[in-house]
């Protein structure tokens, strides 16, 4: 669930990465974009200034053209307007009306000689007019040409606006151009993002606009979302590998700490139950012990006699180096039980280890009036487990098998069943007493839940923790008999791994 809710995290903050790696990249692009604009804006710009600058040399030479002769010299001017318009394509017409006629009249027949009359009209003496033609498509410039201060011939430039704006050099993609006269008076809104700027020129009052079409958010190609995408995916790959191993190592130390607490309880568990042992270990230490000193004195009496029997005491001797064996075993078994040695995983025979606990018990069942004893079906399996600890959780099913057919009339038994299922060890505890309440049933396993005067409560919570640690599970039912039934599972160890531990 954890790790669902740390993966879903993770996703999101590398959706949200993802994204804003997407919109930098278009944040860069547009402020790229803006500065390509700028900058084929300003070429421009400068471009059209001086071909605007070239008309008014035109105009000016046309004019002192005209004021050479009276009347003007139409072939010549006809001439000069020939080869301007074919350097010049921009100069679509070139005309010269004379306004001393009524109506006035076109001298070369391109422009509109009343339009042309009406400019000349309004011009300040060699004051230039503009005017807009075609809904602004072409530019009419229209100058008077003064003879002795008196001006009757009006010089007209007829430009095509598309190719005077027209760029040398490619634009930016997406970019358009627009050239329009100003009109007094009349402040056009610009479009954002676009560059705009009016042409350096005193007689042709033109405003340069170039607009883009590029998008404000343009998408990243193919190839970026790609790379984004995978170095994205890589690094929450790594981040999820980092924060798993991160958690694995706290789990670990977690369960370490916990093993250590369980192995200091179960410590204590096992000296609080040596009281209770002292009186059994007592008995079975006084059968060797017994037996030893019958043993000693008989040898003393053979040697004390001069044709003493060798055999005979050779005998003797033996059965007391047997008997001190027992006693010392004895002895070993209850300081390998109050041991506090670090926890060690070995390979355990569970039937052994049911015969140690029934050694362990034997004071304990004799004083219930019980039989404890084990069942063996001859599979004897191995396991691996930390001998003492799991002796433990024997030791505590038994005795609570023993307390529960305590001051049960009739049979008391307790048996302890070891025997195997599929690659499973099963050992299984199970008494003839009352079996398990329904409360019990629920609660079992929860610490501190006792049913006992004297109980802490802590025994089985205990076995299920330890029997945890060597992979296994402990489960308790009512037997179908009567009585309770405690089953230890635990992964046996099988064929190889079996040879090896017998070696
Ligand atoms: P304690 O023995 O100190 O009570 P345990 O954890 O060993 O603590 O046992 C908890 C409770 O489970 C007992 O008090 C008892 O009510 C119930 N219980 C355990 N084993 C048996 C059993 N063999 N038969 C019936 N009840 C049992």
């Amino acid at each position: 669930m954890l790790r669902r809710s740390r993966r879903a995290a993770i996703l999101v903050a590398g959706l949200v990465v993802f994204g804003l790696a997407c919109a930098a990249y278009a944040l860069n692009r547009r402020s790229h974009d803006a500065a390509a604009l700028e900058e084929a804006g300003r070429t421009l710009h400068r471009v059209i200034s001086q071909r605007v600058d070239q008309h008014d040399a035109h105009l000016t030479s046309l004019s002192a053209l005209v004021q050479a002769a009276e009347p003007a010299p139409i072939a010549t001017v006809e001439q000069v307007a020939a080869s301007i318009i074919r350097f010049y394509p921009r100069i679509v017409g070139i005309d010269v009306v004379d306004l001393a006629l009524d109506p006035p009249r076109p001298l070369l027949d391109t422009a509109d000689p009343a339009v042309v009359a009406e400019e000349a009209r309004q011009a300040l003496g060699s004051n230039l007019r503009t005017r807009s033609l075609d809904g602004g498509n072409r530019l009419l410039l229209v100058k008077r040409a003064l003879t002795d201060g008196v001006g009757h011939y009006a010089l007209a430039l007829v430009i095509d606006m598309n190719r005077l704006s027209a760029s040398d050099t490619p634009l930016p993609e997406g970019a358009a151009v627009q050239l329009r006269l100003i009109e007094p008076g009349k402040a056009a809104a610009e479009p954002a993002g676009a560059f705009s700027a009016d042409i350096a020129s005193r007689t042709q009052p033109l405003r340069l606009t170039l607009t883009t079409s590029a998008p404000n958010w343009p998408l990243p190609p193919l190839g970026f979302l790609a790379l984004a995408g995978l170095v994205v995916a890589l690094a929450a790959l790594l981040i999820d590998r980092l924060l798993e191993a991160r958690s694995a190592a706290q789990e670990a130390a977690r369960k370490a700490v916990l093993a250590e607490q369980d192995a200091r309880l179960a410590h204590a568990g096992r000296v609080n139950a040596m009281g209770e042992l002292a009186s059994g270990i007592a008995h079975e230490l006084t059968q060797p012990l017994t037996a030893i000193l019958g043993q000693a004195q008989a040898g003393r009496r053979l040697l004390a006699q001069p044709d003493a029997d060798q055999a005979v005491l050779a005998g003797a001797f033996e059965a007391i180096v047997r008997n001190a064996r027992r006693a010392g075993d004895i002895l070993g078994r209850l300081r390998a039980w109050i041991s506090k040695s670090e926890p060690a995983v070995e390979t355990v025979d569970l039937t052994e280890l049911a015969g140690e606990v029934v050694h362990l018990l034997a004071t304990n069942a004799r004083s219930a009036g019980a039989t404890l004893r084990v069942g063996d079906d001859g599979s004897k399996p191995l396991v691996r487990a930390d001998r003492v600890q799991l002796e433990q959780v024997v030791f505590n099913l038994a005795r609570n098998g023993l307390e529960a057919v305590e001051g049960r009339d009739g049979e008391r038994n307790v048996i302890i069943e070891v025997g195997t299922q599929g690659n499973d060890a099963v050992l299984a505890v199970s008494d003839n007493g009352p079996g398990l309440s329904l409360e019990a049933q629920a609660r079992l396993f929860e610490p501190f839940f006792t049913t006992k005067p004297a109980g802490l409560g802590l025994g089985l919570a205990l076995c299920v923790r330890l029997v945890e640690r060597f992979d296994g599970a402990l489960a308790a039912e009512n037997a179908a008999a009567g009585g309770a039934v405690f089953r230890v599972r635990l992964p046996r160890i099988a064929g190889e791994a079996r040879k090896e531990a017998a070696e």
